[in-house]
Formats: C-alpha cells, structure tokens, sequence
C-alpha cells in the first residue's frame, strides 16, 4: 500500500479534476498549503478514498485503521471546515452503511412475537443489546445472550449492562438485566421482574460477566417494577437495560405495560433504542429488595461451582485442579501450593 499513496501534489490534482467536487470546497483545498505536509495528504488521501466507498469500503477500513485516523483526530487535525465537514460526512455515511450490515432486520416471526403475547427470543434480544453498543460505545456488557450456553462472557471492569436468562441450560426460562452502573466495587445490581432469588445457573452467569480480585461479590436486588403477566420478562429486561444506558436508574421507572411491546418494536425498526414509555405522575423509590453476598473460588474467581477442589496447603483455599494446571488425580496426599502462596 505504501509504493501507491501518491504524493501530495498528485492528489491535488486528482482533487481537483474531480467532477462532482463543490467549488467551494475545492477553492478551499487549494488554499491548505500551509497544513502540515504530512497530515494534510492523509486527510486529501482519505477524501479520495471516501469517494470510493460504494465501491470498496475495505480499502477505506484500512487506512483508517492504518493511520489512526477517528472521528475525534479528523474533527481535530484539519483547520479547513470544508474538507473536514466532507470527510466527516463520508465517515458517517460509511459507518451507516455498515449499521445496515450489523443490524438485524426484524424478520416476520420477530414482529409476531412482538404484537403477540409471546416471550422475546434470543435475536429479539441480542438485536436490543447490538443497539445499545452502537449507541453507547463506551459501556461494557451488552453481548450476545448465547453466550451464557459456556459461560464466555467478557469480564468487565468497567461500567457494563447485560441482559441474561435465568437458566440458558434448559433452554431459558426468564429474562432479566444486571449491570454495576451505580454500585460499590464488587456490587452488581439485578434488575429482574419478577423473582428476588439467585438460582445457582444465575449465579454463576452474573459472576462471569464481572472482573474482580475480591473473595465476594454482592449481587444486590434492585425494587424494580415487577411485570404483570407471564410472558413480558424480556421487555422489562430490554427496557430497564435501556434506561440504565441512557442514566436513568431502572429502579424509579414505573412502565405502562401496555405500550411497552409497540414501544420496542419501533425502536427496532428504526434501529434506535430509546426510554419505555413511563407513567409520568409516578415514581418508583430507589431501594434495594435484597442482598446476597455470593462467595468466589479459586484463581477464576467463580462461585462454588459443586466440582471437585484442590486445597491448598499454605492457605486452606479451594482451587479448580484445572485452573492451577494440576492434571493428576487429585487425593487427600495430593500436596499442593496455590498460585497465590507461591513465592516469586
Ligand atoms: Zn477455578
Ligand atoms: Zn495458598
């Protein structure tokens, strides 16, 4: 690729016998003799390039990545308002298109499940959860469901939002939300419609999607409103997920049932999760029904997981013999010095 970028004075040219370049902005491009030389042909090489999009988007994906070029360094890096407003443009027609590509399109059995009164499926869900990352960037969680079959979640340590069902093994019973937005260290706050339990699936789901050191996680059941039928569990997932992404806290929204399913069904249409509907004259406090200190093993920082451990000798701690890498059988002789009791 390097034997191709043409020089700045090439480019220049090709700039300006381009037929379809506004005048003025093309007035402006000659005017940019005192940019810094080498930013400046970045940015008239990646004006090209933009020109190009409908025919080949991968070339400009790499040279975007190439020259670490983003959304922020363009605004930042080109004194011309012109070229910069032009390549911006064409960076969001860009990312548009590629939306259309990550964006699933409610198929028909989607938009029957959503005018009916049947539970939400994976896609209804990851489709939701797609959504908020593309319109919150910067949170953590919001990963596929289907995750949870291995327990692969990314772990965060950051700020994160997710959506899981209560047990994926049987197939998936119940939705509901959990996310550390507004909690201690080593807090997280479940956001369930209609249980105030910890089934030892869910347990285990909630401690996978979280990084920590500690010896303990609390999982802190936030007063949510509580759904008023059988079958609506993901939409009031979708819905507390949505608000928690927006900063509101989940706790305070009272929802209007009846306006929820249209409500979310718009939002996919128009690929743009917005807030529920809420009942405006009402107000949920903000309080925690219960909390459940859930202790956790070993090096993967895991609830009990009912398998068999290794004791250390030093400490007394249970270890995964897997997770220390111990292949032999494991006895009552076996001796053993964890990871953490080890010395240097
Ligand atoms: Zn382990
Ligand atoms: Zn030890």
């Amino acid at each position: 690729m390097e034997q191709d970028v043409p020089s700045e004075a090439e480019l220049l040219v090709n700039m300006e016998q381009e037929q379809d370049l506004e005048p003025e902005l093309r007035e402006n491009m000659e005017q940019e003799q005192d940019l810094e030389p080498e930013q400046d042909s970045r940015l008239l090489q990646l004006s090209d390039l933009l020109k190009e999009i409908a025919n080949d988007r991968t070339i400009l994906a790499e040279f975007i990545e190439k020259n670490d070029i983003s959304f922020e360094n363009v605004a930042t890096s080109t004194p011309n308002s012109d070229l910069r407003r032009d390549i911006r443009y064409s960076l969001e027609v860009w990312v548009a298109a590629d939306k259309e590509k990550l964006f699933h399109n409610l198929n028909i059995t989607e938009k029957n499940i959503l005018q009916s009164k049947l539970w939400l499926n994976d896609i209804i869900i990851d489709s939701s959860m797609n959504l908020l990352q593309y319109q919150f960037p910067d949170l953590g969680g919001m990963q596929s469901c289907q995750l949870a079959h291995q327990l692969d979640f990314q772990r965060h340590e950051k700020l994160f939002i997710q959506v899981i069902n209560r047990s994926p093994s049987d197939g998936g019973s119940h939705w509901l939300t959990v996310s550390n937005i507004n909690c201690l260290q080593n807090t997280v706050k479940v956001y369930d419609s209609a249980y105030c339990d910890l089934p030892h699936e869910e347990e285990m789901l909630i401690a996978s999607l979280v990084k920590t050191e500690a010896k303990s996680l609390k999982v802190q059941f936030a007063n949510v409103a509580m759904q008023t039928n059988g079958y609506d569990c993901g939409i009031y997932a979708i819905a507390n997920a949505t608000a928690l992404a927006h900063g509101i806290d989940a706790a305070t929204q009272v929802y209007i049932p009846k306006l929820m399913r249209k409500h979310l069904f718009d939002c996919l249409e128009k690929n743009l999760l917005t807030p529920f509907p809420v009942a405006q004259s009402k107000k949920r406090r903000n309080a925690v029904k219960k909390c459940i200190d859930v202790a956790l093993f070993c090096i993967c920082h895991m609830p009990d997981t009912r398998s068999t451990y290794v004791f250390c000798d030093i400490c007394g701690n249970e270890f995964h013999p897997l997770c220390v890498r111990l292949t032999s059988k494991i006895n009552e002789s076996t001796q053993f010095v964890c990871p953490n009791c080890t010395p240097y």
